[in-house]
């Protein structure tokens, strides 16, 4: 059975799935379901980021609805077209489509300001000339009121006289705000007159310098939901104290007839173990070049998981196992790990890859034969098709399956020992030779049983263990990147540890550049998928060449990290 099923029916349905379809049974909205993606393009996607995609595409699909992309831009001098784009990419790579509803926030720069200047003329809101720092000495905490500014009383005329000239350019950054006059004394902490305009003189990567004034992310933001006609504003839990300010603003801009509003619904953040998720710290991991840019395979961002070889089946097989709930926690990055394993498995074509080689010469074997052995590609699918894999005197196989002083319970190779070579025949350790200075073993001799070929009766003899191989004169060589994991703490954002960088895992890129691996698999083109037999599934690089294979390690066979060593 197929884990890799879209379908929601076989799983009861999660809180705000029932919301939904509650209110889709009462008839709200004449029955529409419309939801939004709405990121801040001032970094990449995140693996936080799809399980945010695919609730707002994913359930607006479900119920034959809609979905836009909308990039929040109000905040020029973070963002970047090359965010944008990347963004882009990556949702349909997640197998999402907005189809023509791409929006941007800066769409709505002027319908904003129209409405701040609604709210100036109605002495909802004022200008406020202290610095950014008063505002918020005055704010009070929540349990003691805060203290009212002395601009709050401003006359109209003057407000929108001063708003007017902070957009033509004519005061500095921070010298005045515009603010919202709500409740300096309100429990709820964002009501206390919040800030919703401030000055920038910095070009805006779409509207360029019409604007010198920009509206603050909580003040955009429902507004661009209600003006889309969002029905279901979902996001996460950090948002739900904001709720009543967003409603309020759309209270003042929505006709009193008309009961339509954004409904807004909060669920918990992905975090994940030894995975940092803020997009200011992963901003610092490139900037500092502590990985190697955005898409390096150990980042967290969807580009990165993408180039480490992880399928988009996994990533939403991994979102839907997690699940939608209303409690912050910490999921283990090993699911996601047995995730991507578990589809690995159904689609991988296995090969034969030796990443750390030594030769073994099978010395009773004629010199100059070559035979093609066949091997399945993929026992995991009926009627596997197959491949040729070639055979002959010389092979490698890897240094760790052979031990010249094996412990007990040891079924790999070693002197006097029999080993099968994977679809071809079983062979005996007959000695081996030394490099006289280092005293490290140089080559294995070996003598083959002719009987014992695979698929032919000899081959039912057993042996103990199974070792893969390829031959010397016709295996490639290739570079093999193996990851581990970033960081060596289980919770490295967690503010209380020491910095970030110190807990770096050192080994987290290890770098093979003497492996080998099988003819079949040498014209893999960049991002084809194999499992290497007995060692994990890989992906070819988006840097590979023909004259240069790199392949690089998604996940071990097996769980258990860095424990490439323990093979057999
Ligand atoms: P910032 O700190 O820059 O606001 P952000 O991670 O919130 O970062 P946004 O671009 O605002 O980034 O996020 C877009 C959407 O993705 C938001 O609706 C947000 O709630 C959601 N999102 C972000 N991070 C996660 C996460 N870790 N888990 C689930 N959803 C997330
Ligand atoms: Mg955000």
């Amino acid at each position: 059975m197929s884990i890799i099923d879209d379908s929601a029916e076989k799983r009861s349905l999660n809180f705000i799935e029932n919301i939904v379809e509650t209110d889709l049974k009462e008839g709200k909205n004449g029955n529409r379901i419309h939801t939004r993606f709405p990121p801040e393009p001032n970094g990449y996607l995140h693996i936080g980021h799809a399980k945010a995609i695919c609730l707002d595409f994913g359930i607006a699909k479900q119920h034959g609805g809609k979905c836009n992309l909308r990039f929040d831009d109000t905040n020029p001098t973070k963002e970047d077209t090359e965010y944008v784009d990347s963004i882009m990419e990556d949702i349909h790579w997640l197998g999402f489509d907005w189809e023509d509803r791409l929006f941007y926030a800066s769409d709505y720069f002027q319908k904003l300001y129209d409405f701040a200047i609604q709210l100036i003329k109605e002495g909802k809101a004022y200008i406020d000339d202290q610095s950014a720092e008063e505002i918020s000495k005055q704010k009070g905490t929540p349990t003691q009121a805060g203290i009212e500014s002395p601009y709050r009383n401003r006359p109209v005329d003057e407000n929108l006289d001063l708003f007017q000239r902070m957009n033509s350019g004519e005061f500095a950054e921070g010298s005045r705000v515009l603010r919202a006059k709500i409740d300096m004394t309100s429990s709820n902490m964002h009501f206390r007159d919040p800030i919703i305009y401030r000055i920038i003189h910095f070009p805006h990567h779409r509207t360029g310098n019409t604007w010198k004034v920009y509206p603050m992310y909580d003040f955009a933001h429902g507004e661009c939901d209600f003006f889309e006609g969002i029905t279901h504003s979902l996001c996460t839990l950090e948002f739900e104290v904001h709720r009543p300010l967003y409603d309020w603003f759309v209270d003042q801009l929505k006709d009193k007839n008309d009961d339509y509003r954004p409904r807004q619904i909060e669920f918990n953040r992905l975090n994940l173990t030894y995975t940092m998720m803020s997009k200011r710290k992963l901003l610092q991991l490139v900037q500092e070049n502590l990985v190697n840019g955005w898409d390096d395979p150990r980042m967290p961002t969807i580009c990165g998981l993408r180039r480490r070889g992880y399928t988009p089946e996994s990533i939403r097989s991994f979102v839907d196992k997690i699940g939608y709930t209303k409690f912050d926690g910490i999921i283990d990055v090993s699911l996601l790990e047995y995730s991507v394993r578990e589809h690995l498995n159904q689609i991988s074509t296995r090969v034969s890859a030796v990443i750390d080689p030594i030769k073994l010469i099978i010395t009773n074997y004629p010199e100059g034969q070559v035979e093609m052995m066949e091997a399945v590609d993929n026992p995991e699918i009926e009627n596997s098709p197959v491949h040729e894999i070639p055979f002959s005197r010389e092979i490698f196989i890897e240094r760790d399956d052979f031990m010249e002083n094996p412990p007990k319970k040891y079924f790999r190779l070693s002197l006097g020992n029999e080993v099968r070579l994977k679809n071809a025949y079983i062979v005996k350790c007959t000695g081996i030779k030394k490099n006289d200075v280092t005293d490290e073993i140089e080559e294995i001799y070996c003598e083959y049983d002719p009987e014992t070929k695979s698929g032919m009766i000899g081959s039912e003899r057993k042996v103990k263990g199974t070792l893969h191989w390829v031959s010397v004169e016709h295996s490639v060589p290739a570079e093999v990147r193996l990851y581990d994991r970033l960081f060596m703490v289980e919770n490295p954002a967690d503010e209380s540890e020491s910095d970030f960088r110190e807990s770096l895992n050192p080994d987290s890129l290890k770098i093979l550049s003497n492996c080998r691996i099988e003819p079949f698999a040498a014209n893999a083109q960049p991002l084809d998928r194999f499992q290497f037999q007995r060692i994990g599934y890989f992906n070819v690089d988006k840097d590979s060449t023909a004259d240069h294979l790199i392949f690089n390690r998604t996940v071990p066979l097996k769980d258990g990290w860095g424990k490439i060593k323990d093979k057999a």
